[in-house]
């Protein structure tokens, strides 16, 4: 199983799905036992999305729908664990 620095070195990889299935299933073991990187990824994940949001609004602000999107998001994997 992975430790929490490997898992820290993977995270984007994870997000982004480029991890192999074995990769993948470890991870998701550790995150399964660890609250600290569990926390890690998701802030992670948000950052991310956030970024991606700006990004594609370009100078717009992040309309309700994108808000509501992430909100849900979240909720959902918190619900997961
Ligand atoms: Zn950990």
């Amino acid at each position: 199983m992975f430790r929490c620095s490997e898992v820290a070195e993977r995270a984007s990889l994870l997000i982004d799905g480029e991890l192999g299935p074995w990769q993948r299933f470890n991870m998701k073991l550790h995150l399964a036992m660890c609250r600290g990187c569990r926390a890690f990824i998701e802030q992670m994940r948000i950052t991310r999305d956030l970024t991606r949001a700006a990004v594609a609004s370009e100078d717009q602000h992040i309309g309700p729908e994108i808000e509501a999107a992430l909100a849900l998001r979240r909720a959902r994997s918190i619900g997961k664990t």
